[in-house]
């Protein structure tokens, strides 16, 4: 965005014209460097938060005490961060104290990799103490200073290293590298949702596989507060997932290694996603496991006989069974999971496997069929058929509605409210 440049530049300019330092650093330079689209612009200086203040007329003290304030220019919002020093790091996140420096040198120093310490002047010259330029060029992530320490300071940053290499399909340096497995268990002190939106970056970088592999070998996900069992999960079956376009994609990835219902729940708790989508997810895999039970079941029933029809209907019936038990948002999110999923990853027998597949190429015209699939859409209430059988509410109305949805829904009978009332009389007499 030219205008946003030119905007930053004058923040800049102000600001030595005032007598103080200031630089762009971290991400939007190196995205510069790299050619990429810029998102926001950090911007650093020598100058003390209170003296930043008093040169703009629009600044909001978003974080003072850390030195950061964001000066508003322009309808742009550009933060302003005083150089400064970081210590103390005892949670392994965050440092309890900072100090304002007067040399950039040293505020690059607490950056976290070589390509993000590197700042520009506004004329484009570079103070870049640590050869990230080099690197950027060598295509390489590598830490700034010793590996081991900045992982032990802060352990999100192993993440944030595996995210660059995988977004800008990079290279770790060996010893960056070596650091991280060192500190690996470092990343129990990270909070979930960081862990999270880090891989969430990562998979929507051209290349995910490439961190999802770097996140295997360097068994990062089995130390994290929510481990995750990443070994377990077949690589055919990440490939598939990653292709997914949507939000349940890293959920995907992580049930993936292990497929139990009640686990995932609160493996997804855990991972902070939101209910929204921790339902949708939970809601597949009870299809998935309950599609793949009737499938095994419908198997076994038809091994002796060989009635094409009859085995279709019950496929269908199955369908229909879980549409009205999960809804066709679940079915279509199924649908999409089944494509993406190799055929191996289920580890069916091939009948089984065959009849799974019968039911994914049905599905919409199944799906379509189905006349209701919610009891509120019968023609009948409770009422009426409460009064027509002459019999107060009990459980017996609940489970004669569920069969009076089975029954429309598969088109045995119509949704209409006379055939509703014959299907009921049937249904009880049978209890
Ligand atoms: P992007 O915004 O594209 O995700 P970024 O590098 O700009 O990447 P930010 O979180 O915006 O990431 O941080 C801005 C800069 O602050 C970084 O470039 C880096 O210099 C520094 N930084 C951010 N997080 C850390 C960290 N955990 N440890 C050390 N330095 C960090
Ligand atoms: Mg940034």
């Amino acid at each position: 965005d030219p205008e946003m440049a030119l905007l930053g530049r004058e923040v800049i300019h102000t600001l030595t014209a005032a007598g103080h330092e200031a630089y762009w650093v971290g991400g939007c330079v190196r995205d510069e460097l790299l050619g990429r689209a810029i998102h926001d612009m950090d911007l650093t200086t020598s100058a003390e938060p209170d003296q930043v203040i008093a040169l703009f007329p629009h600044v909001i003290p978003t974080g003072i005490q850390h030195g950061t304030v964001t000066v508003m220019q322009g309808g742009h919002a550009f933060e302003v961060t005083t150089f400064r020093t970081e210590s103390g790091y005892a949670d392994h996140r965050r440092p309890t104290e900072v100090a304002f420096v007067k040399d950039i040198r040293e505020d690059l120093m607490r950056r976290d990799f070589t390509m993000n310490a590197i700042a520009m002047d506004e004329y484009g010259g570079r103070v870049d103490p640590f050869g990230g330029e080099a690197d950027l060029r060598a295509a390489l992530v590598r830490c700034v200073g010793r590996a081991e320490e900045r992982f032990e300071e802060d352990g999100l940053r192993m993440l944030r290293c595996i995210r660059f290499a995988s977004v800008f399909q990079f290279r770790i340096a060996f010893n960056t590298w070596k650091g991280m497995i060192g500190r690996r268990e470092g990343l129990r002190y990270i909070a979930m949702e960081r862990v999270r939106v880090e891989l969430e970056k990562m998979l929507s970088g051209p290349d995910p596989l490439r961190g999802l592999e770097m996140l295997s070998r360097s068994g990062l996900l089995a130390c994290t507060k929510a481990p995750v069992p990443w070994q377990q999960c077949e690589g055919d079956a990440l490939h598939g997932i990653v292709r997914l376009p949507d939000e349940l994609r890293l959920g995907l990835l992580l049930l993936a290694c292990r497929l139990a219902p009640e686990e995932a729940d609160e493996l997804l708790r855990a991972w902070t996603f939101s209910n929204a989508v921790r339902q949708r997810l939970v809601h597949l895999l009870a299809w998935e496991s309950a599609l793949i039970g009737f499938a095994v079941a419908i198997a076994d029933h038809s091994a002796s006989k060989k009635e094409d029809d009859r085995h279709d209907d019950l496929l269908r019936r199955s369908w229909i069974q879980l549409l009205i038990k999960l809804g066709p948002d679940t079915a279509a999110d199924w649908l999409k999971l089944y494509k993406a999923l190799p055929a191996s990853f289920r580890g069916l027998s091939p009948e089984v496997a065959k009849d799974v597949a019968r039911m994914a190429e049905q599905a919409n015209v199944w799906t379509k069929q189905a006349a209701v699939i919610r009891i509120k859409d019968l023609n009948i209430t409770g009422n009426i058929l409460v009064q027509a059988m002459n019999r107060p509410g009990g459980p017996w109305l609940g489970k004669t509605m569920e069969q009076l949805v089975l029954a429309a829904a598969c088109g045995d009978i119509p949704n209409e409210t006379e055939a509703l009332l014959e299907e009921a009389k049937r249904v009880i007499s049978r209890e």
